[in-house]
């Protein structure tokens, strides 16, 4: 995958330094699940013992656990045996999740009728029909009294017949109605169990397998018992890969057949660094993986020790290292990797995360923690970066049909101006507890950017007159990661005190190539000469104004990438935390000539695979240590 498998095979260990991934959740060899030879199924190389389905690296490093399957139309309950006591409780649940689901049908069969017509209608008053009918329900309740299950395992095994019954019917039109079966059932379980069923069956050592993973579903597992995500769909830039990598949990997306492969209770070794999720791993590749496991962990302390010394080349040029983050509490690890401050706060995070906008209040709470965990050093905090793939619970839905072309970001801001001036005055408001940056993001055109400017004056004025303390001179600035940005980088320069290119994407719109398209996966590439062209003429346009400019998408944190960065003039690269260490051993062994020598020899290649592959080469050779250490050939 051209330029994409650099993103994991640098990042040998970085799983590990996620804490939880270090080997929690290893199965017991002898306690493991024996399985009979896997059929060659697309996506699968089936060796007689264990299934290896390959992907796109995502989050580096490798952890082995337990695998749970979620898939986008069936969630897997497992079955918990209760004490008989909890039966009549269990039989209620379930009353009370039917009647919430015939309401919820009731209200949906009268808008459609209104709006769409008595056929539409029809469909909701087919799957009233069906939660009504007692042959449905007297099993499930029957079940939950024999068997002494819970209502939700009772729930999924009725309806699983069901499916099965309408499947297995001669007539096609019955047959469509299995969909109808599925969807009746997640309206059930939703009011049994919630919105975030993936949760509540997370254990120690859990490998989340499956159909697709949003940014929300991804930060909102317990971080102690995750160990790491594979995914059927998405890319290294989508924002649940980014969330993943903030996590320190390793990834692997755009698997095919998986979530159709894997079983809940396989052991799966998820390789993060090669983009590969083994189940059912027999001995001989479990214990390499071990090995490699712990190797991996010297590489891990060798580059904690750097942690603390200056990242200056070898002729003496600083290059700040900052950190992107997605909430305050992982500040502490930005200073631990020896992070100057935080180059890029993705503050909608704190949205996507909660069930309603965030007041003034709740996000001044959170501006002013990140301020004070930065102790004095830089914050840069991008206003609501929302749309696209990151949209809030309420706008789930949103019906664009090409979201990453439509209202996100600054557009969505300037269209919903009170939420903006909310957060701009939460913003400034903490600005006068530290050093804070503010930066915008998406900007395309410079209306956007002085409409944000002015409405950020408007609220300086408002908070002057309530009295309230600001920085009035909060440094303001845009991330450059749309081609017209770029492209007008020396009109913009004049306009802000600082850009931040955002490559990921930069590169999405510059190729054409949707981030999260794990389809269109292998023309993603930040090594392509049109993405370093803009690179490079942003760098220049910024510099000639006199005004800081930094990296701060995924590529700034590749150490396959550093030195050219470097060479096409960057001294401030944003990065995931716990790439700090890597970069900064790569800074710290080379000089600013140096890096510009191979800066221009990239220049002269036309094609991304020569920029990539010679890069890899460079690294490789330059760098060993950080990108070997594992002993895991390919075999297995
Ligand atoms: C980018 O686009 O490069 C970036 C850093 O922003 P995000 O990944 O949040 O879109
Ligand atoms: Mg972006």
């Amino acid at each position: 995958r051209g330029g994409g498998e650099g993103w994991g095979a640098e990042g040998v260990g970085v799983g590990c330094a996620g804490g939880g991934g270090w080997g929690a959740g290893a199965p017991d060899a002898a306690g493991r699940r024996r399985r009979s030879p896997a059929p060659a199924a697309a996506g699968c190389d089936g060796d007689g013992s264990l299934k290896k389905l390959r992907g796109i690296p995502v989050a580096p490093g490798v952890v082995i656990g337990t695998a749970i399957v979620l898939d986008d139309t069936r969630l897997r309950i497992p079955r918990r045996v209760l004490p008989p006591a909890a039966a009549s409780r269990e039989r209620q649940r379930l009353t009370d999740a039917m009647e919430a689901s015939l309401a919820d049908l009731e209200h949906l069969r009268q808008t459609a009728e209104s709006q769409l017509g008595v056929e539409a209608a029809k469909v909701f008053a087919f799957h009233q029909g069906l939660l009504r009918d007692k042959s449905l329900t007297g099993p499930m309740l029957k079940r939950i009294e024999a068997e002494q299950v819970q209502a939700e395992f009772a729930v999924q095994e009725q309806f699983r017949a069901l499916a099965d019954l309408f499947a297995r019917m001669p007539d096609p039109a019955f047959r469509t109605k299995v969909d109808d079966v599925w969807d009746l059932e997640r309206r059930v379980l939703r009011h049994l169990i919630g919105e975030h069923q993936a949760e509540c069956n997370v254990r120690d050592g859990t490998v989340v397998l499956a159909s697709e993973l949003t940014p929300t579903q991804t930060a909102s597992f317990d971080r102690t018992k995750v160990l790491g995500f594979g995914t059927t769909t998405g890319g290294p830039t989508s924002h649940a890969g980014i969330l993943a990598r903030a996590l320190g949990k390793p990834a692997v997306f755009g698997i095919e057949n998986l979530t159709e492969e894997a079983d809940d209770g396989d052991t799966v070794i998820l390789d993060g660094d090669r983009g590969l999720v083994i189940l059912e791993p027999d001995d001989e590749t479990l214990l390499a993986y071990q090995g490699f496991m712990q190797r991996a962990q010297s590489v891990r302390l060798e580059l904690a020790e750097i942690a603390s010394l200056e990242p200056v080349t070898t002729d003496g040029c600083r290059i700040e290292l900052m950190a992107n983050i997605e909430f305050s509490y992982e500040i502490p690890a930005v200073i631990e990797n020896g992070g100057d401050g935080v180059g890029l706060f993705r503050t909608e995070f704190l949205w996507l995360t909660s069930d309603h906008e965030p007041t003034e209040e709740e996000q001044l709470a959170e501006y002013s923690a990140a301020v004070s965990n930065c102790a004095g050093r830089p914050l840069t905090i991008r206003t609501f970066d929302l749309g696209a793939d990151k949209q809030t619970q309420e706008r789930q839905d949103s019906g664009e049909r090409n979201p990453f072309l439509g209202c996100r970001s600054i557009r969505y801001c300037l269209q919903n101006i009170p939420m903006f001036k909310t957060q701009l005055r939460a913003i400034l408001r903490a600005s006068a507890l530290g050093p804070i940056r503010v930066m915008f993001p998406l900007v395309s055109n410079t209306m956007e950017l002085r409409q944000a400017k002015m409405l950020i004056h408007d609220v300086m004025e408002d908070l002057t007159e309530a009295g309230m303390p600001f920085d009035a001179k909060v440094p303001l600035g845009m991330m450059v990661e749309v081609p017209s940005a770029a492209l007008m980088a020396a009109t913009f320069a004049r306009e802000v005190d600082f850009f931040s290119i955002g490559t990921n994407d930069l590169v999405q719109y510059t190729l054409a190539v949707d981030r999260t398209n794990e389809k269109v996966a292998g023309l993603y590439s930040a090594g392509n000469p049109a993405v370093l062209k803009l690179i490079k003429d942003v760098v220049r346009a910024g510099r000639r104004q006199g005004i800081s400019v930094s990296c701060c998408g995924e590529t700034a944190g590749d150490a396959e990438y550093t030195m050219l960065l470097i060479g096409l003039g960057l001294r401030n690269l944003s990065v995931t935390p716990s790439r700090i260490p890597y970069l900064k051993r790569v800074v710290r062994s080379v000089s600013v000539p140096q890096c510009e020598r191979l800066a221009r020899t990239v220049g002269s290649f036309d094609s991304e695979r020569q920029v990539t592959a010679f890069l890899r080469d460079q690294a490789r050779r330059l760098f060993p240590e950080l990108f070997d250490g594992r002993a895991v050939d390919e075999r297995s």
